[in-house]
């Protein structure tokens, strides 16, 4: 049999990292096993729900790489045989099967008011008792009912749960789970507009999209037995399931906006390569055998086994992030590093042959993209010397002679990639320095900062001329 994963976001707002991993994760399981990754869309809280929302996902899915076989593709745009894929669309299907619960009587019509249900859950607090509903409307006749409805009052329909009942069932991360009825009550499937609630709407669709295996978030771990009870009383085949630990900050708490960006496509913007985010996010609960963290995508799929994923929560840290999108920039074939640089340059009235030259150079500084203007301004503008650096300078003896005799080199020679080194020198043996003396002047007086590119590539860029009235000038304000 073929498994069958899915990823099914609410699009109730930007798609982030946690919801990102759930579907890397899907998709990991799929190119392991050889399977089918579905895309469904569950939009049945309207108030939340947000084309724009549906957009994000579809966009943050193919950016990460990750492509699906089956299901949600774009407005009017769906492949597979069991859509429609996304929920809204598939009310009439979830009344069906709502009937039958009604007429099996495993579910009830509850015409008790927010309010009086809200009554109910402060008294239940107050006792010091997790809340359950009480069960009122189990008891109104079958005419009272009719009446009710023909009289169009608003109603909620609850699934009936059995008192006192444990739920089992196997976690693929977690492993055996246990649950006791007692603690849910008889829980709310759809409302009188005919919207199903979640627990039920993703029963159904599970089973009728024949997913094998449901991969989610750990926050519905404790939604599950409620699903199965739904499972059991339609007599419809479990699924397997695995819940993914949370994804926690550097502080241990839950991924929030406090701990920076959470959200996928705002690395994107950030300059970050698909490819290491992709690699990254793969170590957010899984940890390669072999102990090698930088993969490719088909190393990845070829070690990742969803028995070795963790079940404590794994810390998103950027830092790590940020080193591996170094990596993997460091290591991108030069013309495909350009393609992706060349834009940050766009507002640079240069030539694409100077730009292409200055990115080149700053290649191995790159940790991210957007750093690029910040990295190519020193070829671009001379900067005044920044409060830091100014401080390290006046830690250096002779700063100001070095910073002399190096000009006095510049305006007798032509500073180029061949002679840099020997030039460089030359100035140190003038001024009785070398070594960190020698460099630290030359680099505050150049580019304004402490540190920065390497300074065989930026002295050679410049020129003599351009080193020569960057010193000047920052000699005389410093
Ligand atoms: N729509 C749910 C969510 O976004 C999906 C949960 C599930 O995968 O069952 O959290």
């Amino acid at each position: 049999m073929t498994n069958r994963v899915r990823f099914a976001p609410s699009p109730t707002g930007y798609m982030h990292i946690g919801n990102a991993r759930t579907a890397l994760f899907n998709y990991l399981f799929a190119k392991e096993t050889g399977g089918v990754f579905i895309l469904r869309i569950e939009d049945t809280d309207q108030e939340r729900s947000t084309p724009e929302a549906v957009k994000v996902i579809v966009e943050s899915l193919k950016w990460l790489g990750l492509d699906w076989d089956e299901g949600y593709f774009g407005i009017d745009n769906e492949k597979g045989e069991f859509g429609p894929y996304t929920q809204m669309k598939r009310l009439s299907i979830y009344n069906k099967y709502l009937d039958i619960l009604l007429k099996e009587k495993k579910a009830y019509y509850c015409f008790c008011s927010p309010e009086e249900v809200e009554a109910e859950r402060q008294k239940s607090m107050k006792a010091g008792m997790p809340y359950k509903y009480s069960g009122k409307c189990t008891k109104l006749t079958e005419q009272e009912i009719q009446a009710k409805l023909a009289a169009k009052e608003r109603f909620v329909v609850r699934f009936k749960v059995a008192e006192n009942v444990i739920v089992k069932f196997e976690d693929l991360v977690r492993g055996p789970v246990e649950f006791n009825t007692k603690e849910i009550g008889d829980f709310v499937i759809a409302r009188s507009d005919g919207v199903p609630i979640y627990n039920f709407a993703v029963v159904i669709d599970d089973n009728l999209m024949k997913i094998t295996h449901v991969i989610r978030g750990e926050d519905h771990l404790s939604n599950t037995p409620r699903q199965v009870l739904l499972y059991q009383a339609f007599g419809f085949p479990m699924p397997e399931f695995a819940h993914l630990s949370m994804i926690l900050g550097a502080d241990r708490s839950k991924l929030s906006k406090r701990h920076g960006e959470t959200s996928l496509l705002a690395y994107r913007d950030k300059g970050f390569l698909p490819e290491a985010m992709f690699n990254y996010m793969s170590l957010l609960g899984w940890y390669p055998k072999d102990g090698v963290e930088i993969k490719t995508k088909e190393e990845i799929f070829k070690n990742f086994d969803i028995k070795d994923v963790g079940h404590s929560g794994s810390i998103f840290d950027e830092k790590k992030l940020v080193w591996m999108n170094h990596e993997y920039i460091a290591k991108l074939p030069d013309d495909v590093y350009l393609k992706n640089a060349l834009p940050y340059l766009s507002k640079i009235e240069k030539s694409e042959e100077w730009k292409k030259d200055v990115l080149l150079k700053i290649k191995t500084g790159v940790k991210s993209f957007n750093m690029i203007p910040e990295l190519a301004s020193v070829f671009t503008e001379a900067k005044a010397v920044n409060q830091d650096a100014a401080n390290v300078w006046s830690g250096i003896n002779n700063a100001a002679a070095t910073i002399n005799a190096f000009i006095e080199v510049l305006k007798a020679n032509e500073i180029t990639k061949e002679n840099c080194k020997a030039l460089v020198a030359e100035a140190g043996k003038k001024a009785g320095v070398k070594g960190k003396d020698l460099f630290m002047p030359i680099r505050i007086a150049i580019t304004g900062q402490e540190h920065g590119e390497e300074l065989a590539n930026v002295l050679p860029a410049l020129g003599s001329a351009e080193c020569v009235k960057r010193m000047e000038t920052n000699l005389k304000n410093i």
